[in-house]
């Protein structure tokens, strides 16, 4: 494995210590020089002043002599480790601390001016006295309101730099603390970025490999460890999906091959004499059953295929639920009155304009109705009722027939599920009418919900989208409505009066999702 972002790391870090150290030496070596500069002309200056007020004055008022301000002025020299000397306005050298001068032959600094512009120390040779650069103070010698001459006091700017490298060298230390302690960043930035990417990385590579089942320790509750719960679910839900379709696979398969096991039977039986033939025609309408069952199941599931990879694909349009509902009843009638079924239906308004994709909410509610019939004892009681709650229709398919055991209700919408008491009773059906169901009211962005008990009876109710009255002030002027049709009535193959008794106490409730 490549070991990129931890070599781009460590150059970073490589290059954060050369630009610290380059820029620590060009700028604190200014600063700490400027600063000791200042700081040795302000004490320079004080002495200089000192100096001026006492033994030059005295100088000049003859209280002392040239000799003993000499002593006291070299000896003071050597302690401030300066040149001091008096010179007067003109520039005449009138005593140096380093010798005594010859007053009757003086030395006269050519072009001497003591302005200094703003400041009171100045560096130089100090008017070509010094080969080598001097820190320079200048204090005026007063007397009798008169400026009498000049105490200068000169230092090499080669004894300053002792002071400065002193400092710098404590600066350059703490950088260099600083650079080593930095390191422990970089510690923290394996321990806590590199090595969980480094297993992130490895995980990816065995998801890769197609080891879904391989397991993403998450051992932190940051970003990474949030990486690492994300991608371990993740890969957990592609191994989820790999099981659900080889379960799919393996219940179409067996679903395909129980219908074709008995059809050659039979067929064999037939071909081979052992079912006479008299017996042909019975046996041929079994195998015609199954055929039926088995291209039902073939359109199931292309329709459930259709609906997964489609997603949305939903046809939505606005159109009158009422007469769509009692259409759908109708193709049950026959079904009905051969089981001896009554069947209630309770619509809400004359008219109750959705919107949905009207093909497949009849699917729905086929589906539905398909179930109550099948799993309701002969003489049971369908009602079929819709309801207006805020903006949507609730619409409920109710029976009175086997119920649904608790353990099953959650499993219902799965595709294949079957109960064990429905496959006694309904070996036709393929297991998917309520995985359609439930595709397609997803598709619409609604809901359903299943109430049901063992042998007292089940009720689905799922919700439409009802167009509110502006929408269907458009709707009205462009569509013909029949005026005749949709009053809420009881209207059915057999119609009776809702006193549906539907069961109150423990009630199973599973909804969708
Ligand atoms: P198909 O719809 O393809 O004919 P099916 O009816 O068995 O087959 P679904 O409609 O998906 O499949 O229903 C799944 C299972 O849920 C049923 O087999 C049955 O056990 C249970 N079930 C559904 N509706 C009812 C109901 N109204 N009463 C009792 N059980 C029901
Ligand atoms: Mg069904």
């Amino acid at each position: 494995m490549k070991r990129a972002v931890y070599l781009k790391f460590l150059l970073a870090y490589v290059i954060f210590g050369f630009f610290s150290f380059l820029l620590v030496a060009t700028f604190s070596d200014l600063l700490i020089r400027e600063r000791v500069t200042r700081e040795e002309a302000a004490s320079l200056y004080a002495e200089a002043g000192t100096i001026s007020r006492s033994y030059a004055t005295s100088l000049y008022t003859s209280e002392s002599t040239v000799e003993s301000v000499f002593v006291q002025l070299h000896s003071l020299s050597s302690y401030l480790s300066a040149s001091i000397w008096i010179i007067s306005p003109s520039g005449t050298v009138l005593l140096t601390s380093s010798e005594l001068t010859d007053l009757s032959n003086p030395q006269v600094i050519s072009g001497f001016t003591p302005q200094m512009s703003g400041t009171y120390y100045t560096t130089g040779d100090f008017f070509g006295q010094f080969s080598e650069q001097q820190l320079i103070v200048f204090s005026p010698i007063t007397s009798g309101y008169k400026i009498q001459g000049y105490v200068v006091l000169m230092k090499p700017l080669s004894a300053l730099s002792q002071r400065v490298n002193s400092y710098l060298t404590i600066v350059y230390i703490s950088v260099a603390l600083i650079f080593l302690l930095s390191f422990i960043i970089l510690l923290f930035f394996t321990e806590v970025v590199y090595r969980p990417l480094q297993k992130i990385i490895y995980a990816t590579e065995q998801y890769a490999e197609g080891n879904m089942h391989y397991e993403l320790p998450v051992e932190s509750d940051d970003e990474m460890g949030y990486l690492s719960a994300t991608l371990g679910y993740m890969a957990g839900e592609i191994a989820k999906s790999e099981d659900v379709q080889k379960k799919f696979v393996a219940n179409v398969s067996h679903d395909f091959r129980s219908p074709l096991t008995s059809i050659r039977g039979y067929l064999e039986a037939m071909l081979d004499g052992t079912i006479p033939p008299e017996l042909h025609e019975k046996y041929l309408r079994i195998v015609l059953n199954e055929t039926e069952r088995l291209t039902k199941l073939t359109n199931s599931l292309l329709q459930l295929n259709n609906l997964n990879t489609a997603g949305i694909d939903v046809n939505k349009s606005i159109f009158d639920i009422n007469p769509m509902i009692r259409e759908t009843l109708e193709t049950f009638e026959g079904t009905c009155l051969k089981k001896d079924i009554l069947v209630d239906l309770i619509l809400t308004g004359d008219e109750m304009f959705v919107e949905g994709d009207q093909d497949k909410l009849k699917q729905v509610l086929y589906n539905l109705i398909d179930n109550a019939i099948k799993f309701s004892n002969r003489g049971g009681t369908i009602t079929v009722e819709t309801n207006v709650k805020k903006n949507k229709l609730l619409v409920s398919v109710k029976d009175t027939g086997i119920g649904i055991p608790k353990e099953s209700l959650s499993l219902i919408f799965d595709r294949f599920y079957k109960s064990d008491a429905s496959r006694g009773k309904d070996k036709k059906g393929t297991g998917l009418g309520l995985a359609i169901v439930r595709e397609i009211i997803r598709a619409h962005g609604e809901n359903i919900n299943v109430i049901s008990t063992p042998d007292v009876g089940t009720e689905f109710i799922f919700t439409v989208a009802i167009v509110d009255d502006d929408e269907m002030e458009t709707v009205v002027e462009t569509e013909e409505v029949d005026e005749d049709e949709g009053k809420k009535e009881n209207n059915s193959t057999d119609t009776k009066e809702t006193t549906e008794n539907h069961p109150a106490e423990t009630k199973n409730t599973a909804a969708d999702e």
